[in-house]
């Protein structure tokens, strides 16, 4: 039989209306309107078009935002002093800097200039320390943010069972296999290093394949009935065409699997609507945090 074809646009709908309605509740309780500032380097077409996308959905839901375009050039102090105003600017709830970065700016340093409550990518490394230390209520980055919610409309409950996490970037795998280890997954990470990946994937009830290598994944690879997330997004030249392909072979792998993500539609739409949703979770954080630090006698931490 074939596999359930998991909607991510259909859940990114969903998630957006539930920011809208988030966003709503916040300010009718008096608190200024979320803002998401993003901050995008050079004149990368693809970076652009992220950046637009961003800015219009986050726009869509209720909250201001607000873009800064600037030359490739900028230097990395440049950029560090504008993430600082950013930080000190009680109105800016997250802030977002668009990768890649140019080759002479250290991303390491960006991400840790960026204060954690406001970073909505959830790369500032106190923010993978909590998701690591299996803490609530630090920011995780979108993407795995977004796959755990494709999961979940899949599984009510996913303890117990075998996670597989093929790709081991910062951005996608490791935060993948720390949410699925959180949730009380057992987990392996494979990488470009692995031996043996088509066993290693067959044995795994939940498969995230995240490598951008285009049909990484056959159908022979997955067990049945598992679960499979391409989060691999490659746009490849077919037939006069171009065309996005994941790293799972969609047409093999969807007569295996329970359920699948297709490429595009699964991953790709949440992972903007979990950047909303980050922004409004951050938003709330520091409406909390304001309202306790005016209550007389009350000391903020954070
Ligand atoms: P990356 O290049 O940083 O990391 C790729 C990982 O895959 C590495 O850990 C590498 O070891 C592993 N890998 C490469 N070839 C492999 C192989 N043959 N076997 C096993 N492992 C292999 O990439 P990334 O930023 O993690 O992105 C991965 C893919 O996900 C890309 O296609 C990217 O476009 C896509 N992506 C999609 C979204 C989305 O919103 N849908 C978001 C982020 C990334």
């Amino acid at each position: 039989m074939a596999a359930r074809i998991i909607d991510g646009k259909a859940l990114a709908a969903t998630v957006r209306r539930e920011v809208a309605e988030g966003v709503a509740a916040l300010v009718a309780g008096g608190a200024p309107k979320p803002e998401l500032a993003v901050v995008l380097l050079g004149d990368d077409p693809a970076s652009h078009v992220y950046v637009s996308n961003k800015v219009r959905q986050t726009e869509a839901v209720g909250m201001h935002s607000r873009r800064y375009l600037l030359e490739a050039s900028t230097t990395e102090s440049q950029l560090l002093n504008l993430i600082e105003d950013l930080n000190r600017d009680s109105s800016v709830s997250g802030i977002l800097v668009q990768f890649p970065l140019p080759s002479h700016i250290d991303t390491a340093r960006v991400v840790t200039a960026i204060r954690p409550e406001k970073d909505v990518d959830g790369f500032n490394p106190l923010n993978v320390g909590r998701t690591a230390a299996g803490m609530e209520g630090g920011l995780v980055p979108c993407t795995p943010l977004g796959v755990m919610r494709l999961i979940k409309s899949v599984h009510k409950d996913i303890a117990g069972l075998d996670a597989l996490v093929v790709g081991a970037s910062n951005v996608v795998g490791r935060p993948m296999a720390r949410l699925l280890l959180r949730e009380l997954c057992t987990v392996s990470i494979a990488h470009i290093k692995t031996t043996d990946l088509e066993r290693r994937c067959r044995e795994a009830d939940i498969l995230v394949v995240a490598t951008g290598v285009p049909a990484l994944v056959r159908g022979r690879f997955i067990k049945p009935g598992a679960t499979v997330i391409d989060v691999g997004i490659t746009r490849i030249r077919s037939e006069g065409f171009e065309k996005l392909v994941g790293d799972v072979a969609f047409d093999e792998a969807v007569q295996v699997a329970g359920a699948i993500t297709p490429v595009p539609g699964g991953v790709g739409p949440m992972t903007i609507a979990c950047l909303l949703a980050n922004t409004l979770s951050a938003a709330r954080t520091q409406a909390t945090r304001r309202k306790a630090a005016a209550e007389p006698g009350t000391v903020a931490f954070g």
